[in-house]
């Protein structure tokens, strides 16, 4: 069994937490630990199509039940649709503390994806980020599975 608290310690990125927070499951589970092969599922809905990253065992659109056989491949690349400057953390004990520079996170859509999924952002600043740039996962050098082996998003080159 995958341990989801691992990601309660993703500090300082709060709404990447609540991306990931609301669907522990065999499906969470498969995708957390298939990020330690560097592979993005998603579910994609029998009924309606829509494609929830991280996969959600109910589709959100029309509550259709999904399970293995509804686990879709995504390529890793998406689209950038928003994004922001974080200039304070969370400590671990629920206060807050100022960075040292700001974090950059971003609402990414990824090809092939539905929904929206909230990352950090690196290799950019944030004067040069736009709306609508494509953008591409970084893996971390050794993967564990674990939310955090994509550890951040860059722009696509
Ligand atoms: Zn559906």
């Amino acid at each position: 069994v995958i341990v989801i608290e691992e990601v309660h310690r993703y500090s300082g990125l709060p709404m990447f937490v609540a991306g990931f927070r609301w669907t522990a499951g065999e499906l969470m589970e498969k995708f957390i630990r298939e990020l330690g092969n560097k592979r993005i599922f998603a579910s994609r809905c029998p009924n309606c199509g829509y494609t929830h990253v991280p996969p959600r065992i109910r589709c959100v659109r029309c509550y259709t039940k999904m399970g293995e056989d509804s686990l879709v491949e995504l390529s890793g690349r998406g689209k950038l649709l928003s994004y922001t400057a974080i200039y304070f953390e969370l400590d671990g004990a629920g206060n807050f503390r100022d960075v040292d520079e700001p974090k950059l996170m971003g609402a990414v859509k990824l090809e092939g994806a539905d929904s929206t999924i909230f990352v950090p952002l690196g290799e950019v600043s944030f004067e040069e980020l736009k709306e609508g740039m494509e953008v591409e996962v970084v893996w971390r050098a050794e993967t564990k599975g674990e939310v955090r082996d994509m550890t951040y998003f860059r722009p696509l080159r």
